[in-house]
């Protein structure tokens, strides 16, 4: 599982090489090797391109200062509609998290059983992301032992590039 947003919009892009993801015929874009890929629509747009950059940043409303997530054009507090994203730490602790079991798509079956963690971030309880839980950036979805993950352990984010131009946060622990 990668991190997804809840609420997405299909690309138009028109891509045609075989090495670009590829989207299957829910239209949903996978990976060459078959593991789903986010879908940023205009709101959350930033939240992938700072992710590229190796940046985990919230939205935060640029008159109240209150954090929000997921990405969205009105501040819930006060109403503005201006914004700004704002960096974190990359810190947070387990919230939640599942361990799932087939049926699942081929690639993710492939591996299972992995952990998909829910995190609470450090500077903003209120705000969780999804993520997978992995012994490094770039490590297969079940490199952390199930005996090694419980609610509550500390996590540091980690960026891993999934396709061209495609980097999701995932998750260490920060004691292995
Ligand atoms: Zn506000």
């Amino acid at each position: 599982m990668t991190f997804m947003k809840p609420s997405v919009t299909a690309p138009a892009d028109g891509r045609t090489d075989p090495a670009e993801p590829v989207e299957n015929s829910a239209g949903q874009p996978r990976t060459a090797d078959g593991f789903l890929l986010p879908v940023p629509d205009e709101d959350g747009a930033p939240f992938w391109a700072y992710a590229a950059r190796g940046e985990l940043r919230v939205q935060a409303c640029a008159d109240c200062g209150e954090l929000r997530f997921p990405p969205r054009p009105c501040c819930p507090h006060c109403q503005s509609f201006a914004s700004e994203w704002r960096r974190m730490s990359g810190r947070g602790r387990i919230w939640s998290y599942v361990r799932p079991h087939p049926p699942l798509l081929p690639a993710y079956a492939a591996l299972a059983p992995y952990h998909a963690i829910v995190v609470e971030l450090a500077e903003a309880p209120r705000i969780r992301l999804v993520g997978n839980l992995v012994s490094s950036p770039d490590a297969a979805l079940n490199s952390v032992p199930p005996e090694r993950v419980r609610i509550g352990a500390a996590v540091k984010v980690a960026f891993h590039a999934v396709a061209d131009g495609v980097t999701v946060p995932r998750w260490l622990l920060e004691r292995p």
